[in-house]
């Protein structure tokens, strides 16, 4: 029986829709009697963004494998929950939109969706929208967001979906892409994905495969190609999204600068709490390490502590 690969560019629980990708040819298929997996014990066996084989059987394709992830991303119903549940596999990027106000920003929540992405290995582009409200009310307050992020590594693009700023750079960033959309409800992320394609609308959802479906059916997670090329998964909120297991002496390492910063700290482990010697304390001391990135860090390492006493 002769088999063919594809990716999963939609799951909606009990049948899937796949892509050639990066062809935009998606097609049904189904998950029937025994799978091959080559991997974990999620309790979903197949996610968006996995490539897959898959054999016709009648009129159906069913798919009988899963192939290698390179990264996934796991969510869990709760802090202390065992249950996971991989929303996407395989993404080439996470876009993490966020705004300074309306809704405003807490830099421990970013700074934790941050360690998700260093932790599942998902290159992580900062979106900072909404700048056409506080540009002018408060520059001070983006220069000093933009700072923090760049100084800790990572790319800060400044959009607003009202006066066109940093679109292009955006959908030139997502290009040949498999991009995974992120941001708290309210950000902009619905405007952002309409901006960079006017033919995506999130809020509406499904429009590119109304043609080959009867019925409606709700799914969590899929993806859309961008007509400028590469592809959007949408995200829906960020609960959850920034729960990972970490033993306390991990959390360091994934946060990039304190990595970097911690290779000449005296003790190993080195909690980078009151250590002589301490190189992480050093480089905060000296600015090299922003006092909002260490705080986030520190509070990771007391709720740490905390869930596993
Ligand atoms: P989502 O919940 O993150 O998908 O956010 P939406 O895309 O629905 O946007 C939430 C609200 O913010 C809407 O009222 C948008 O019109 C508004 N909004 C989105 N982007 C911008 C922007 O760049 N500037 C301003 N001023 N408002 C924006
Ligand atoms: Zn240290």
């Amino acid at each position: 029986m002769t088999e063919s690969e594809a990716v999963v560019v939609k799951n909606a629980g009990s049948h899937f829709m796949l892509s050639e990708l990066p062809q935009w040819n998606p097609f049904p298929a189904v998950l029937r009697g025994k799978v091959r997996l080559n991997h974990s014990k999620a309790t979903n066996p197949v996610a968006v963004g996995d490539h897959v084989r898959y054999r016709r059987d009648g009129d159906d394709c069913v798919i009988t494998e899963v192939l290698d992830r390179s990264n996934y991303i796991i969510r869990k119903s709760t802090n202390l929950s065992r249950q996971s549940h991989v929303i996407a596999a395989n993404m080439d990027q996470a876009v993490i939109c966020v705004s300074l106000f309306f809704p405003e920003i807490k830099l421990p929540f970013l700074d934790r969706v941050l360690v998700t992405c260093e932790v599942y290995k998902i290159p992580a582009l900062i979106v900072l929208n909404k700048v056409d409200i506080y540009r002018e009310d408060a520059p001070e307050a983006v220069e000093n967001f933009v700072q923090i992020y760049e100084g800790a590594g990572y790319k800060v693009i400044q959009t607003s979906c009202k006066t066109g700023e940093g679109i292009d750079e955006l959908r030139e960033a997502c290009k040949d892409k498999i991009n995974l959309f992120s941001g708290e409800s309210g950000v902009g992320k619905s405007s952002l994905i309409k901006a960079i394609d006017p033919t995506l609308d999130p809020k509406i959802g499904q429009i590119s495969y109304a043609h080959l479906q009867g019925k409606h059916t709700t799914s969590l997670y899929e993806m859309y190609p961008i007509s400028s090329g590469g592809f959007v998964v949408d995200s829906p909120g960020l609960r959850g999204f920034g729960l990972v297991d970490l033993q306390p002496e991990e959390i360091a390492l994934y946060f990039p600068e304190m990595l970097e910063a911690s290779r000449d700290c005296r003790f190993t482990p080195c909690t980078h709490t009151h250590e002589p010697g301490c190189a992480v304390k050093a480089a905060l001391d000296e600015g090299r390490i922003s006092p909002e990135r260490y705080n986030s860090y520190l509070g990771m390492l007391e709720q740490d502590t905390k869930f596993r006493k």
